[in-house]
């Protein structure tokens, strides 16, 4: 199949990994010669509770014998959808009550936006230094990385940078802001965590201002920092909440979540405030509805904390300089740009899938499946220490 790859679908890169996939179970995936490799990664935070979960096997299962898709989204009434923003809003803080389910992170962050120019009557979208929130025209005008923005140009104007983590720049935020975008947790940055009650003072500007806040938990929701989602650590609550990735157990999803009263505003003048076609698509909703029920309803988060003491316990190493982030949101920080990659690359080599971060060269990405067991990580942990000392 390798050729073919190459020829007939689009790169991204000129050197992807190209692992030739044959099936995954759990947290290993096997290639078409056989080879099982240890998975670190879960699809980059997606497969939030690992391969083929069974809980989601079976709601996927049972929903296929009824119905695949029957309407555009927000017209008719179906039961997966129905329940799964329901349980949403019952794990939700007051006033994150109503869930618009879309395709992918991306939407539901330029939705997030659209919302948040319709609610304020404001154009102004300020959002961080490095952050990272799709690819979209949207979800690209607020990403913090200038370079890689300008081959596109022109953006959503409008939209102007502030430094994550930095006090004075929350003098940005004015009666003309109608948001600030944030990553709760910084991903493609390093896994940077707000500091010092950052988010706090953001939002306390914001109540100031009249600005909502939106925070974006496509990487850190569903259970991955030892909490449902990320702001749970740091005492906010934001205006709009923007989920993806681990939220659908491995099918394709995105979700933003604010009040009713905001919500509504999305079907009145103009009508149609966002439409899609497959957003709450049941199949999707029944996979999602099987993830958050198996989260909230087993001891995986509580969980996720002790995984989190094992690997920093069993990753140390002179080469590595620090281990970043919270929970199975971690990031080894290395020397240097060359030594994150060789040790990826030669894991690789030796069955163990890590893989890098986007706007951080020097970090190596632990992100595996929140259902890892404790001897998959000693598995894992000692192949990464064997290439540390190989280099
Ligand atoms: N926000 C964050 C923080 C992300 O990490 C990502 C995906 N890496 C997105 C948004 C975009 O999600 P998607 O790729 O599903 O569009």
């Amino acid at each position: 199949m390798k050729e073919d790859f190459f020829k007939y679908q689009t790169q991204t890169t000129s050197h992807p990994l190209a692992l030739e996939i044959s099936h995954a179970e759990g947290s290993f995936i096997v290639d078409t010669d056989g080879n099982k490799h240890l998975d670190f990664i879960a699809g980059v935070s997606a497969c939030s509770l690992g391969h083929r979960h069974p809980r989601i096997i079976k709601a996927i299962k049972k929903q296929l014998d009824k119905y695949l898709h029957v309407m555009v989204y927000g017209e008719f009434i179906q039961q997966p959808a129905v329940e799964l923003t329901k349980l949403l809003a019952n794990q939700l803080p007051f006033p994150l009550e109503t869930t618009y389910l879309v395709n992918s992170g991306a939407e539901a962050i330029d939705a997030s936006l659209k919302l948040a120019r319709r609610v304020t009557e404001r154009s102004e979208i300020l959002y961080a230094h490095n952050a990272y929130h799709g690819n979209t025209f949207g979800a690209l005008s607020v990403m913090g990385f200038e370079d890689r923005k300008k081959p596109f140009a022109p953006l959503v104007p409008d939209c102007l940078p502030i430094r994550f983590n930095n006090i004075d720049d929350l003098d940005k935020i004015t009666q003309k802001t109608a948001a600030v975008i944030l990553e709760t947790i910084q991903g493609g940055a390093g896994f940077i965590f707000p500091e010092n009650g950052y988010l706090q003072k953001v939002r306390e500007r914001c109540n100031e201002t009249g600005t909502l806040l939106i925070l974006d938990e496509v990487q850190p929701g569903f259970g991955r920092t030892g909490k449902l989602f990320g702001f749970e650590h740091f005492d906010v609550v934001p205006d709009i909440l923007v989920m993806g990735k681990g939220m659908g157990g491995g099918l394709p999803i995105g979700a933003f979540t604010a009040s009713q009263e905001h919500m509504a505003l999305l079907k009145d003048n103009p009508k149609l405030g966002h439409i899609t076609t497959f957003g709450g698509n049941p199949v999707i909703a029944s996979a999602a509805l099987a993830t958050l029920q198996e989260i909230t309803e087993s001891n995986i988060i509580v969980k996720t904390h002790q995984k989190e003491l094992l690997f920093r316990k069993l990753l140390k190493h002179p080469l590595i300089k620090e281990i970043r982030g919270k929970g199975l949101m971690l990031a080894l920080i290395m020397d240097s740009a060359e030594i994150a990659s060789e040790v990826i690359l030669r894991c690789k080599r030796k069955n163990l899938i890590l893989f890098w971060l986007l706007f951080e060269p020097r970090a190596v990405r632990i992100t595996p499946p929140l259902t890892i067991s404790e001897e998959e990580i000693k598995q894992g942990c000692d192949i990464i220490t064997g290439v540390l000392n190989e280099i």
